[in-house]
């Protein structure tokens, strides 16, 4: 483990961190309270030891404060136990209160001391094994299933934070409406099971395009979503002259390059998508606007003969 020891003492700090580095642990020290709150905002612990009686903040403060700083996932939780040398009833109960989880005397036997850290070790796999459960379940309610791209609610609420950072940045805000073009006639000639393989392929096209341009830093911060149905949105948050015009016509490209064939689209013989994109400053518009720019643009797109991009 991880563990934050708080005590105002070097000599019994240090007399205790060989203890705890000789079970196997990594121990960082802080000499008071407020030592061990920067500690804890710096890095994470699986373990706090505080020390009761310390000049300036003592333990019960410095835990209250810790506790306070906890993040909101009810997963974020540090054990903390108080360790020290007037074990009396009332201070456990203080302890306890003020957000401990447990108190042992500084005197305590090396055995009762390795058995607590083996009884924390246990919670701090558990804690790990529960976080890592979370991020996965969190990622999983963001993500569209079939395609793996964002889906659309992780999309309006990136769209809410990049809309309020480029309005502050004074930056204009692209977004491409993508729509693939004849598709109930595809699902009605090829089956609906190679529809979904069809949507899946047209998705992994469009995200690589939108990686690439974030990656070559001509469209930074940029994302891909499943707006629904077989439709996508890119959403450019940073967006500089042209931009959103090249990468809308560079999609369009790519999805009919991929060459998957659709008898029934037209004459093109392969599936092909319409864009419809718009970019506008944050500071001069709504985004809903925007969102109804993208949609006449992307129906313009639409009668003009699809397989194309009308970006404003
Ligand atoms: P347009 O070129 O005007 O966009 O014509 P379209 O046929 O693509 O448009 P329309 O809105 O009439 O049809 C969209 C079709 O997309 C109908 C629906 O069954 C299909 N679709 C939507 N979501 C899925 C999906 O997840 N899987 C499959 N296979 N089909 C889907
Ligand atoms: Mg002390
Ligand atoms: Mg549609
Ligand atoms: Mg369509």
């Amino acid at each position: 483990m991880k563990i934050l020891l708080v005590d105002d003492s070097r000599a019994m700090a240090m007399v205790m961190c060989a203890r705890l580095e000789s079970f196997g642990h990594e121990v960082c020290h802080a000499l008071n309270g407020q030592a061990a709150i920067d500690l804890f905002q710096a890095d994470s612990f699986d373990l706090i030891l505080m020390d009761i009686e310390m000049p300036g903040m003592n333990g019960f403060e410095a835990t209250t404060r810790i506790r306070a700083l906890e993040g909101h996932e009810p997963w974020a939780w540090t054990p903390i136990i108080f360790v020290t040398a007037t074990d009396t009833d009332s201070n456990l109960v203080t302890a306890i209160e003020a957000g401990g989880d447990d108190f042992i005397s500084k005197t305590v036997s090396e055995a009762v001391l390795q058995a607590k850290m083996k009884a924390m070790s246990r919670i701090a796999g558990l804690r790990s094994r529960l976080s890592q459960a979370n991020r996965k379940l969190q990622d999983q309610a963001n993500r569209d299933g079939l395609t793996g791209l964002l889906n659309r609610r992780a999309m309006d609420l990136q769209v809410d934070t990049q809309w309020e950072l480029s309005s502050r940045a004074g930056r204009p805000f692209s977004l491409l409406m993508i729509d693939v073009d004849n598709f109930k006639l595809y699902n009605d000639h090829y089956g609906h099971l190679a529809g979904d393989e069809c949507l899946r392929a047209v998705a992994n096209c469009i995200n690589q395009c939108v990686q690439q341009a974030h990656d070559d830093r001509t469209a930074q911060g940029a994302f891909a979503a499943r707006y629904g149905g077989e439709e996508f949105a890119v959403v450019i948050p940073a967006v500089s002259a042209g931009v959103h015009a090249g990468l809308a016509a560079c999609l369009v490209e790519a999805v009919a390059s991929l060459g998957i064939p659709h008898e029934q689209n037209a004459d093109f013989g392969v599936v092909t998508i319409s864009i419809g994109g718009a970019c506008i400053d944050p500071a001069a518009g709504h985004v809903k606007t925007l969102f109804r720019q993208a949609d006449e643009l992307l129906y313009k797109a639409k009668e003009s003969g699809r397989n194309r991009a009308e970006v404003c």
